[in-house]
């Protein structure tokens, strides 16, 4: 069997997902590299390789469920085991000028596509897999975004920042963070949720105020967390950030 833990990060042709895979490939663990356009994969996947990372290209769109069931397919085969999950795919498709109600409801209904139930599809997908590794860790990339405690606190550094269907399906990933943790509490696997920070990337146009290297950082923290680490956790950098 393979010595070293196996790593698999969604949405990682660019962006934080980009840096997240060479930050595991970096701490040694063999890192999946999942993009919905195989090419692009293969080349960012060849790119880290390049430099003498593990890295490992897959073809993974989370909002299509044959392409999920494939790539289950090829992890249990060449790998048999998955230890760490990080959802990091996301979308941001509100158009703030709308506002809370002006959103149209394919807005809303793309948005929970990719960032709420493909998360919970790519997971329980995986979930046997992640079974069959000594410590499974699941790393769902929220935003500080989601929490509803900063939203309703005027004086917040987000009040006031409607892009409301992104916003409520982070918080939603938050809730299902939670409810997952709790049923599986008295097992290894840990599952957290954190906030990236705000971090230059395609998403926000290269307007963040941290670089990648700083951004990819809370995930891969969560997602080499030891034993006595949390579960049902919400962190920015280790820091608990408030529902
Ligand atoms: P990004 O640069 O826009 O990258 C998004 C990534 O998600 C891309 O690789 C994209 O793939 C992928 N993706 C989108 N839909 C997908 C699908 N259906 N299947 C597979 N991959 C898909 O965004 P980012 O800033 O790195 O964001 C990464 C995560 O951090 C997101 O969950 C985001 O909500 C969260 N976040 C970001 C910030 C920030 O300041 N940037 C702050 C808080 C939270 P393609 O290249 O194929 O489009």
């Amino acid at each position: 069997m393979e010595t070293r833990k196996i790593a698999l990060v969604t949405g990682a042709t660019r962006g934080i997902g980009l840096e997240t895979v060479r930050q595991l490939a970096e701490a040694g663990v063999h890192t999946l590299l999942a993009g919905r356009d195989l090419a692009t994969a293969t080349a960012k996947a060849e790119s880290l390789r390049s430099e003498g990372l593990p890295v490992e290209a897959i073809q993974l769109d989370v909002n299509d469920a044959d392409s999920i069931a494939v790539a289950v397919e090829r992890v249990q085969d060449r790998h048999g085991r998955l230890d760490i999950l990080i959802n990091n795919a996301g979308v941001l498709i509100d158009d703030p000028a709308l506002g809370a109600s002006g959103q149209s409801l394919q807005t809303w209904r793309s948005t929970f596509d990719t960032n709420l139930f493909a998360v919970v599809e790519t997971t329980l997908a995986f979930l046997p897999l992640l079974r069959v590794a000594p410590a499974g860790r699941i790393v769902n990339v929220s935003s500080i975004l989601a929490s509803l405690s900063l939203h309703t606190q005027p004086g917040s550094p987000i009040y006031g920042f409607i892009v409301p269907a992104y916003n409520a399906s982070k918080s939603a990933v938050n809730a299902w963070t939670v409810q997952l943790a709790h049923e599986l509490r008295h097992g290894p696997i840990k599952v957290n949720t954190v906030h990236p920070g705000y971090v230059r990337t395609d998403m926000n146009k290269g307007e963040g105020e941290i670089d990648v290297a700083e951004g990819a950082r809370s995930s891969v923290g969560m997602a080499l967390l030891g034993t006595d680490g949390p579960t049902g956790s919400f962190t920015y950098l280790g820091e608990v950030l408030p529902w």
